[in-house]
Order: structure tokens, then C-alpha cells, then sequence
């Protein structure tokens, strides 16, 4: 007997993978430069994280806005004279571009969600605040077609670890919270999140991260190929992190 009747998924380092996608398009900025002479690949990709990290921090921070992280970085990249001429107001519209079109799905994410999708329903519940964009990155990564529902904190409103996110998933679905089980990355959005909707939830232990923060019970995976085998044991005893 099936277990759940829907399974549902955070979107960034649980089905696309967030920096790897951000490294692309700084790749692309690169090789979009028309001044080839100067500085190299490695120097530019580790100038632009260092920078990109202390631009992430400043919209933690709340000092820059989401809409205008990427600009802020190449501003920035501009001053330091790592981009050898380039417009950074242009730097930044090609790596936005390039990062909404080609952003990088997590191993196994499109084989496993199109596995799952015979025969449960799928969704995702995701925090980001550019609702266009996060849409334009599941279509362009070719998840969307594999989801019956999106739900975006940009346009609900509200963020996980809300339950009221995770409520909007399971109105649109016409699901209780006991029938669907949510698979994300974050023990606080996620796992918290997940929790206070009353849904079961699977840690997707990326990287193997340290796991000492997670105290409720929990099904553990370290690789999405996981999921199809472990939904179908609907006996096995819940796996509880193993250290
Ligand atoms: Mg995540």
C-alpha cells in the first residue's frame, strides 16, 4: 500500500543546484568578455565568489536587495578591475540571464522526479522572493513539467518554515498534510517547516552535511536516487541519521 499520495520538494540544493548554477553563469560572464588578454579564468571565478558571498551577506543583511545581488557583484567586480573593461550593468544581465535559463538541476533530480511522477503527485514548496524567476529556472531546467504544483514564497506571501506555504501546496493538491511527504536540504525551513504543516519530511542530506541540529524523526538520504526505493517500502522503519 502506497504511503503518501504526493511528494513534495524545496527547490534550491534539493532539486537545482543553487551555486553550481551561479558558477555557470559567472562562466558565461567570462566567456562573453570581448578583452580576452587579461585575467584568467581561475583568478576571475574566485574574485567573483569572494565578491558574490559578501553581496549574499549584505541581502542577509538587508542592505541589498534580491533583485539586485548580481549587480551589486559585478559593481563591485568592476572597481577591483577584474572585468577587464566590461560594462558590470552588462556583467550582470548576462550572468541573470544565463543563471534563470540554465540553472543546474542536483544529481538524479529530473530521473527521480520523473520516476516518482507515475505514481504520486509532485510539487514544490520554495523560498524566493523573485516568484518569476524561480518559475523560469524550474521551466528552463525542464522540472516544471514534471510538477502538478508550484508554490513560490514570492507570490503566497510567506516563508517557510510558515506552515500557511505548505497549507497553499495542499489546497491546490486537495491533500491532508499525512498524505504527502516533503523532501528539502534545510533543517530549518524545511524540516521546521515541514513539521509545523504536520507533514512527514526526508532530510536530503547534501554533501553529507552534519546532521546534529535535526532532533525529530526523519527519513535520511544522501542522493535523491534514494527516494524511489525508500517510498516503496511502505513497512520499513523510518531511518533515523545515522551520526
Ligand atoms: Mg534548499
Amino acid at each position: 500500500m502506497r504511503r503518501y499520495d504526493a511528494v513534495l520538494f524545496d527547490v534550491d540544493d534539493t532539486l537545482l543546484d543553487f551555486r553550481a548554477s551561479e558558477e555557470a553563469a559567472c562562466r558565461h560572464v567570462f566567456d562573453s568578455r570581448t578583452d580576452l588578454s587579461a585575467t584568467p579564468f581561475a583568478l576571475f571565478a574566485a574574485a567573483f565568489l569572494g565578491v558574490h558571498n559578501t553581496t549574499w551577506d549584505l541581502y542577509m543583511a538587508g542592505t541589498v536587495g534580491r533583485a539586485d545581488v548580481f549587480r551589486v557583484t559585478f559593481e563591485q567586480l568592476a572597481i577591483t578591475g577584474y572585468l577587464d573593461g566590461m560594462d558590470p550593468a552588462v556583467a550582470a544581465l548576462t550572468c541573470q540571464d544565463w543563471f534563470v535559463l540554465h540553472s543546474v538541476p542536483e544529481p538524479e533530480a529530473l530521473r527521480v522526479l520523473a520516476l516518482l511522477r507515475a505514481r504520486y503527485m509532485t510539487g514544490v514548496v520554495s523560498n524566493y522572493e523573485l516568484a518569476d524567476i524561480q518559475r523560469k529556472r524550474l521551466a528552463s531546467s525542464g522540472l516544471a513539467e514534471l510538477l502538478d504544483v508550484v508554490v513560490i514564497s514570492g507570490d503566497s506571501g510567506v516563508e517557510k518554515p510558515d506552515p500557511a506555504i505548505f497549507d497553499e501546496a495542499l489546497r491546490r493538491l486537495g491533500l491532508r498534510p499525512s498524505q504527502c511527504l516533503f523532501v528539502g536540504d534545510s533543517l530549518f525551513s524545511d524540516a521546521a517547516g515541514a513539521q509545523n504543516a504536520g507533514m512527514d519530511f526526508c532530510w536530503y542530506r547534501r554533501h553529507h552535511a552534519d546532521s546534529s541540529a535535526l532532533t525529530t524523526p526523519a527519513y535520511v538520504i544522501n542522493s535523491l536516487s534514494e527516494l524511489p526505493d525508500l517510498l516503496a517500502a511502505p513497512d520499513a522503519p523510518e531511518r533515523r541519521i545515522a551520526g
